[in-house]
């Protein structure tokens, strides 16, 4: 079962959805930027970030500061 957004501190946080490893994007539309997570119930903004957050291809480091995203 998925966990609720509220149980994970779903919000703006110091990383984003975007960069990690749970992330599914399913939507073909790039402008809604809403995807898919495997923990976390609900849509999901690439965005938005959760204290399961782990980074795609490393380890999470804690105090990392928010990258600019290429577009
Ligand atoms: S685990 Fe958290 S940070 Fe990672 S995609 Fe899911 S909601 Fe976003």
């Amino acid at each position: 079962m998925k966990r609720s957004k509220a149980s994970v501190d779903y919000s703006q946080g110091g990383d984003h959805c975007g960069a990690c490893t749970h992330f599914i994007d399913e939507d073909e539309n790039e402008a809604t930027e809403t995807g898919k997570c495997e923990l976390v119930e609900g849509g999901i903004g690439e965005d938005m970030w959760c204290k399961l957050f782990k980074r795609k291809g490393g380890a999470y480091k804690a105090g990392m500061a928010r990258h600019v995203r290429k577009k």
